[in-house]
Order: C-alpha cells, then structure tokens, then sequence
C-alpha cells in the first residue's frame, strides 16, 4: 500500500476532496438546508426520530481495533466499506469476517478504488500514484467486472450477504469522460441494492434513491460537525450517514475521544442506528408501501 494511500482514496468527492490535503484543522462545517418538510406519515423502528448510518471506508485496521470495540459497547452495528485488493485489509481478513458475524454490514467499495482523474489534474496537476485507473477510461463492462469481483471477494472471505450495500470510491458516480453514470449504476445493481454517495448528509426517506443515498464525512478532531447532522436528522425525520475513514489513526482520521463522543449522543436521543443495508431495505420498504418507489431504487 503506497503511504498516502488513505487520505488520497478516501476522497469522497470533488468539492470535498482538496480540502483534505494535509488532513485539515477540524471547524465546523455548516450544515446543508433540509430540502424536505417532515413528514408525519413516515415512522422509524422503535419509535425513533430519526435513523442514523455509521459508515467506515476502505478498510483501515484501526476500524477493527479502535472503532468496532466503541461500537459495540454502545450496541451500535454499523458499515465497513472495503477496497477489496488492500493488502492490509486482507491479513485481517478473519476479524473482518468475525464482525460480519457479529451484525456488522460489510459492504463493497470495489477492488481497485478507480476514481475521477479530473479533479486532481485540475488541482494537482498529476494523478495520484494511487489511481492506478482513471474512471474516465473505464468501459461499461470493466466497472461491471470491477463491483462483481469486489462482490464475490466478500462474498468467499466474509460472507454472503443479500443486502450488502455498496459505496462509490471517491464519491464519483460516473465512469467515461463524457460522465456515464447509467452503466456504473447499472453494475452497481447487478449485485446491490443501494448505494452510498456524498451528496447530502440527511436523506428524506420518502423520496431517497437506493443508489444515491447521501453521507457527510464526518473526519476531524471533534464530533460536533456529525452531531449537528444527526440533529438535523431529529429535526425532519430523516436519515444521516455519516462517513468515516480511520478512527484514532495518524491520518486521515476521526479521532477516537470525537467518535466516543459522538456515539454517547447517539445513544442519549432518540436515534435508530443501524448499518446502510439495515436501513436502506426498512427505506425502500416503506417507499414501495407508499407507492413512492424513487427511480433507481
Ligand atoms: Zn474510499
């Protein structure tokens, strides 16, 4: 793994991105109008008001050994997103299994992490070392072949998993250079229901596509950005995911008194926390029963 790795490829999307490079002073990150009004029809599990959807990408050793163990005390289940060919990833390979075991989503974020090369020439003025593939040159048939292979990985080393969701790399929704997001959607659905993006952080459940549900990179040395969405959240009845690479690592990183933090308010309100697949199938559920089944879905 070329050091760097991780901050570059968690990129989660263009207008994100270069702030990223140094990891960034934490400040708070205003937080995006609810487009939607509440609806009162639509009811959570339990009572809750709202859903919230822990995500990890990419796969980091310290989501198994720093992240997993505070989840859990909570009695919080979340998602871990993996780039399948990780090195490092794979010698854990059993731990990641065991949490699948354990109620945790391990969801897909292909093999090989191909990205947008746009964004980074026009700031960069390079490609990253890392992008060893520019989703502009990618073909219809190659991402299909790329999400299957990442599909059956887990599916052999962690587990079968029919809800098992998937999340874009770098946030980029569109392979070609004329940008094809229908055949990226269309391999994406040959395996998964839904999808994780970075478009929004709060998602209206009545009207949420499954291949474009929104998520909020909550990195940073404090909790207070991802909390202010999931009192967003609260407020219209909504579904936050939030999006995490490492947690307490040395880059790239949610710090590990933020995310204690963070899961202490979630358990202080009146939250249903789950992973993406968990939410996504009560979602899309609830959207057929509606009869407002959002294209894509
Ligand atoms: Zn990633």
């Amino acid at each position: 793994m070329p050091t760097g790795f991780p901050a570059a490829a968690s990129l989660q999307s263009n207008r994100t991105f270069f702030k990223k490079i140094p990891v960034p002073p934490s400040r708070p990150t205003p937080t995006r109008p609810i487009r939607f009004p509440r609806s009162e029809a639509w009811q959570w599990p339990h009572g809750a008001r709202a859903a919230i959807s822990l995500t990890y990408d990419d796969g980091n050793a310290n989501n198994l050994d720093q992240a997993m163990p505070d989840l859990e005390a909570a009695g919080f289940r979340a998602t871990f997103y993996l780039q399948t060919a990780r090195a490092d990833m794979q010698l854990r390979v059993a731990d990641w299994r065991a949490a699948h075991a354990r109620g945790h989503e391990i969801g897909n974020h292909t093999v090989h992490h191909w990205c947008r090369t746009q964004p980074y020439l026009e700031q960069l003025g390079r490609t990253p070392a890392w992008l060893t593939r520019p989703l502009e040159s990618v073909s219809p048939a190659e991402i299909a072949a790329e999400v299957a292979a990442a599909a059956d990985w887990l599916d052999q080393h962690i587990g079968t998993d029919p809800d098992r969701t998937f999340a874009h790399p770098c946030g980029a929704l569109a392979i070609g250079v004329e940008p094809d997001e229908a055949s990226y959607d269309a391999a994406i659905l040959q395996r998964h229901f839904a999808a994780r993006s970075c478009l929004t952080a709060v998602n209206d459940p009545a009207t949420v596509q499954m291949l474009r549900i929104g998520g909020f990179d909550g990195q940073g040395a404090v909790a207070q950005p991802s909390i202010t969405h999931c009192e967003a959240a609260l407020a219209t009845g909504g579904w936050t995911v939030l999006i995490f690479h490492g947690i307490g690592g040395p880059s790239h990183t949610f710090e590990r008194a933020a995310h204690q933090e963070l899961l202490a308010h979630l358990q202080a309100r009146d939250y249903w926390v789950a992973p993406v697949k968990t939410v996504g199938r009560f979602v899309e559920a609830g959207q057929r029963a509606s009869g407002r089944v959002a294209a894509g879905a």
